[in-house]
């Protein structure tokens, strides 16, 4: 017996949709680097945001 997973994407990983890069989308937390207690960097495409309020 072998159990098989089917193809599903991770997204234990994922940060929630608003919390998101609001330039590229990126919601993969290994890609979104915090840098103080609000803002955080995209590794994506280097934006940085405040998660929740969009545009900082
Ligand atoms: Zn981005």
């Amino acid at each position: 017996m072998c159990e098989q997973e089917p193809e599903a994407p991770d997204e234990s990983n994922l940060v929630a949709p608003q919390h998101g890069c609001p330039s590229c989308g990126e919601r993969d937390a290994d890609n979104l680097v915090w840098l103080n207690d609000d803002r955080v960097e995209c590794q994506t495409c280097s934006t940085v945001y405040t998660p929740g309020r969009g545009w900082d």
